[in-house]
């Protein structure tokens, strides 16, 4: 007989602003996925883009979730401090080959193609070696051939060309910073993370996120991407479009919106209910299967 995982999940803001409604989704789906069978909740703050975020963001959030009756496991962990973690495992990678150094800036790959999320496809300037003359900036993981496929709970079956859509990605930033990317695989793997369960804006770096676990030899974690939450011009609730800050709202409306979001059918009246009541509810009724397929849906109107 097979020994069952026990179930961990987490939520991993980044620390960039005040939190929304939006990222009330992401946790509180993971919080009541993790919960609902029985496994462990953590909060981990990604605060790893030193620049564009702010410890006074990152306590605010971690206030409100407080605030809303969010109960996380151990201590929350901060990719801050975490370091060299994030730099044995770019040593591992390119002990094994599967890294190199790139001397291409910004502006020398102007002309390369859009990758799906926006940024450049990276050409393969300096994947066999760098240009006579110019010295490292970043670091890369070299992309093989072939598609990356998994099944989302949500989002059913997700296939990417990696190579062809993105090519080779930046794991340690020319300002120094180790990616989003990387950092995010370590942590996982480290905190034994089974499910990620986080907004479907996030669906195109999965396939990126595989591949890394892949390299360095982690287990792949279950994945469910959740409809975000738009404002009336269609534009995903974040800083950039002014989302405003749940703070300031009644917990259990916001939670009970959060709810009906998430395709849940929380009973009439459950908004006026003490906060304890909304959570017995939620970890009682939830229900991965009802949540909706579409990738974006409009937030409520205070959002
Ligand atoms: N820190 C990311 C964000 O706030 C989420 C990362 C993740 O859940 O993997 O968008």
């Amino acid at each position: 007989m097979s020994a069952v995982l026990p179930v961990v999940g987490r939520f991993a803001p980044s620390p960039t602003g005040p939190l929304h409604f939006g990222s009330v989704l992401a946790a509180l789906g993971s919080c009541l996925s993790a919960r609902s069978q029985g496994g462990r909740w953590l909060l981990r703050i990604e605060d790893v883009d030193a620049p564009r975020c702010s410890s006074a963001a990152a306590e605010g959030i971690v206030r409100t979730l407080e605030s809303l009756g969010f109960e996380w496991d151990g201590p929350v962990v901060w990719q801050s401090a975490r370091t060299e973690a994030y730099q044995a495992a770019l040593e591992l990678l390119r002990q094994a080959g599967q890294v190199f150094a790139c001397a291409c800036t910004r502006k020398e790959m102007a002309d390369s193609a859009l990758a799906r999320d926006g940024t450049r496809r990276y050409p393969g300037t300096c994947r066999d070696g760098l240009p006579a003359g110019r010295s490292a900036r970043a670091w890369r993981l070299r992309v093989g051939a072939g598609v990356v496929m998994f099944d989302d709970r949500i989002q059913g079956q997700v296939e990417e060309d990696v190579a062809a859509d993105v090519g080779d990605f930046v794991l340690l930033r020319a300002d120094g910073l180790f990616a989003y990317q990387l950092a995010v695989v370590v942590d996982d793997a480290e905190a034994g993370v089974t499910e990620v369960v986080r907004g479907a804006d996030l669906l195109d770096s999965t396939p990126r996120q595989i591949l890394l676990q892949q390299q360095l030899g982690y287990p792949v974690p279950a994945y469910a991407h959740l409809p975000v939450a738009c404002n009336p011009a269609g534009e995903k609730l974040s800083k950039q479009t002014l989302a405003r800050a749940v703070q300031g709202q009644a917990p259990a409306r916001v939670l009970v919106d959060a709810l009906g979001f998430l395709g849940q059918s929380p009973p009439p009246g459950l908004a006026e209910a003490p906060l304890a009541q909304v959570w017995d509810w939620a970890r009682a009724h939830w229900d991965l299967g009802q949540v909706p397929r579409q990738r974006s849906l409009p937030a409520p109107a205070y959002a």
